[in-house]
């Protein structure tokens, strides 16, 4: 969004309360690499020019790739910088941080989808003597206790957290709820070459009947593994890890009670990877790629055993961590506008918000099914840098120092929290 609102010679400043990538620093677990593939990280005028551009990058390569970005747009950066509450004021917006306060007449919310580790209030009711962390706060095996390991959630964090933990030598039983089974590799490409080029990813908010429900749907069950193999429940139970029904709830004397849906979950699942594989088998076949990367070679269905349990005794000594990865949410709680609804999320068509000036970033389906990718970015801020330079120009009170720190007077039109 920096680029481009400079691209429009809009002033602007990108207030960060770490350092440039501080969430690809500090919440992400050691062994992660991008699940999608270095050529698929395009940022407006900067791409993958590198030797592997398909393979996946680790945290470091991430962070130095973010830091590079900023460093040749020359973001006007204010790290450190804390937003504590953002407020209308009678003329634009008033941002206050912990450092200095900032008037602003439109201001970009990218503050990230992922903020706070989604944990069930059931999780009050674990027996203490076992550990919890989020999919957020873990690192690596080494940090847990020996002994076995309940994770939570099947996507694409829980899967891959469960298949490393169960190599470290630890039992893990993985918890299974609604989840996406994909492919890493079809008909000899990257799946997320597949869903580039049949235009799945561009896929337009307003082009989907339930938007809403599009918008909840979990991630791909996908890994940047340096093998490029699929990491999917077949894997794990082949390695290992038993598979149980969605966490449904945690009795008093610490009973785990799983959801009897393990089976359909799957079958679902199964079904709608199907579903993806006919229409990227589709697209080829018009687009005159049917021979190009080899046969449809479809994954078998997932294994599941016939009868799995519906309950687990806690208090046995059995379980001593449990891992929660089961989403993740965003943190509102500085903002000062009435633009929330009823689950706390910002009200917003397509990333322009319900507050005049005001523009959302980086959240699942935002305006395409890549909104929510570092490749997805691109085209968001395109199109609501757009949006809000004709705001700008178009607003009846416009002024010239429209955005300055409140004790200074050098101008500037918006704020991007970062
Ligand atoms: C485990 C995991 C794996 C992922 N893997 C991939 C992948 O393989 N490929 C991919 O494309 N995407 C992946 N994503 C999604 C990825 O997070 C997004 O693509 C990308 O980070 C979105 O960038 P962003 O700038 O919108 O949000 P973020 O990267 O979350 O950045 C938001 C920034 O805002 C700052 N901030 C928050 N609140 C404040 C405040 N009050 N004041 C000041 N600063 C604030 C934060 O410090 C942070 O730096 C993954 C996400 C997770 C959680």
């Amino acid at each position: 969004m920096s680029r481009c609102l400079a691209d429009r010679s809009i002033d602007h400043v990108v207030l960060e309360r770490g350092e440039v990538a501080h969430t690809w620093r500090t919440e992400r677990w050691d062994s992660l690499r991008l699940l999608t593939p270095n050529w698929q990280s395009r940022l407006p005028g900067f791409g993958y020019h590198g030797d592997d551009p398909d393979g996946y990058r680790t945290m470091p390569e991430v962070i130095a790739f973010i830091e590079s970005y900023a460093k040749a747009i020359s973001a006007p950066l204010r790290t450190h910088t804390t937003v504590a509450s953002l407020s209308a004021t009678e003329t634009g917006y008033l941002v206050s941080t912990d450092q200095d306060d900032w008037r602003c007449r439109a201001v970009v919310l990218a503050s990230g989808a992922c903020n706070i580790a989604q944990v069930p209030a059931f999780a009050s009711l674990v027996p203490p003597s076992i550990a919890q962390v989020t999919a957020q706060q873990y690192r690596n095996p080494g940090e847990l206790a020996d002994g076995g390991v309940l994770v939570v959630g099947a996507s694409a964090s829980g899967t891959q957290i469960a298949h490393e933990i169960q190599r470290s030598g630890r039992a893990v039983v993985l918890s299974v709820g609604e989840h996406i089974r994909a492919p890493r590799a079809y008909r000899g490409k990257d799946l997320e070459w597949w869903m580039d080029a049949a235009g799945v990813l561009d896929q337009r908010y307003d082009e989907i009947e339930d938007i809403a429900r599009a918008r909840r749907v979990p991630s791909l069950q996908l890994a940047g593994t340096p093998d490029r193999s699929t990491l999917d429940l077949n894997a794990l139970t082949g390695i290992g890890v038993k598979l149980v029904g969605r966490l449904a709830g945690v009795t008093k004397d610490g009973m785990a009670q799983f959801a009897g849906s393990l089976r359909n979950m799957c079958a679902l699942s199964d079904l709608k990877m199907r579903r993806l594989l006919d229409l990227i088998d589709e697209w080829a076949c018009a687009n005159g790629f049917d021979d190009a990367g080899g046969p449809p070679d479809r994954l078998p269905p997932t294994r599941v055993e016939e009868a799995p349990p519906l309950g687990m005794d806690l208090t046995t000594g059995e379980i001593k961590t449990i891992i929660w990865a089961t989403g993740y949410r965003p943190d509102y709680s500085w903002l000062e506008l009435p633009v929330l609804d009823r689950k706390g999320m910002i009200r917003h068509d397509g990333g322009v918000v319900a507050s005049p000036g005001v523009y959302l970033m980086g959240m699942q389906f935002l305006r395409r099914r890549k909104s929510a990718l570092i490749d997805g970015a691109g085209d968001d801020a395109r199109d609501l840098s757009a949006h809000l330079a004709a705001y700008l120009d178009g607003h009846p009170t416009r002024m010239v120092a429209s955005c300055a720190r409140t004790n200074e007077s050098a101008p500037s039109k918006s704020v991007s929290v970062k």
